[in-house]
């Protein structure tokens, strides 16, 4: 797999869930999918794809046009994979764990840390004294930690995810013109659906309330005051 589709995939995988991949697989071969087509070929109906397409598109990933079905007098929604945007997610993404990483590590280096010999807990060194350096879990005596191991896998993990980035980095700039091109060609249905796509927003909000809205009466049986007040705030 090219770096670039592996930076693009464990992204989505890891943020809108690995049932979705195949799916993203043959929207990024084709152009202007319609549901239906989608269906018809993961052998799914049309409600299971369009949850897999409402949240690839909560991350702006995919975007839609709809033609009127002259015939049947329906909508038809047919649907664009953007791999510049997933691309600049996933970039995004790593570079956020890059920092979280960064400030673990910065942690450890700078503070002491004590451990009870059963592991049950890990204090720094002001609940350490809090607790007079006893676990509190089991009474324990507490040991200063050994995290220099601890260091080493940071220090491996941040250095591998640099890497990651810089390869993805260039990898995006060497496709970058090709994926240009390609984005570009869809700039009538970008115009045309600006004012639709804030109609679909609503949609898919109200149908994530509804979605809510429905485990909610199944946790509770009264609480009808409150759920009207919550509607009048949204
Ligand atoms: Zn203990």
């Amino acid at each position: 797999m090219n770096p670039l589709d592996k930076l693009v995939d464990d992204f989505i995988s890891e943020a809108i869930g690995k049932d979705v991949l195949e799916l993203v697989q043959y929207l990024k071969k084709r152009e202007n999918v319609s549901e239906f087509k989608l269906a018809e070929h993961f052998n799914l109906t049309v409600n299971q794809i369009r949850n897999m397409l409402y949240r690839l598109y909560a991350h702006s990933l995919v975007d839609f046009t709809r033609k009127k079905d002259k015939k049947k007098g329906w909508y038809i929604y047919y649907w664009d994979f953007y791999l510049k945007r997933a691309l600049d997610a996933a970039l995004a993404h790593k570079e956020k764990r890059l920092g979280i990483l960064k400030e673990l590590l910065k942690r450890e280096e700078t503070g002491q840390y004590f451990s009870c010999p059963d592991n049950d807990v890990r204090l720094g060194f002001e609940q350490a004294i809090e607790h007079g350096f006893k676990c509190p879990e089991c009474d324990k005596i507490l040991v200063q930690d050994n995290n220099s191991r601890k260091i080493q896998r940071l220090m491996k993990s941040i250095e591998e995810l640099e890497g990651e980035i810089k390869t993805g980095k260039e990898a995006a700039i060497k496709r970058a013109e090709e994926i240009k091109i390609k984005e570009a060609r869809r700039p009538i249905r970008k115009i045309k659906t600006k004012r639709k796509k804030v109609s679909q927003r609503k949609k898919a909000k109200t149908w994530a309330a509804k979605k809510s809205e429905a485990r909610k009466k199944k946790s509770t049986a009264k609480g009808k005051s409150s759920k009207s007040k919550k509607a009048k705030k949204r």
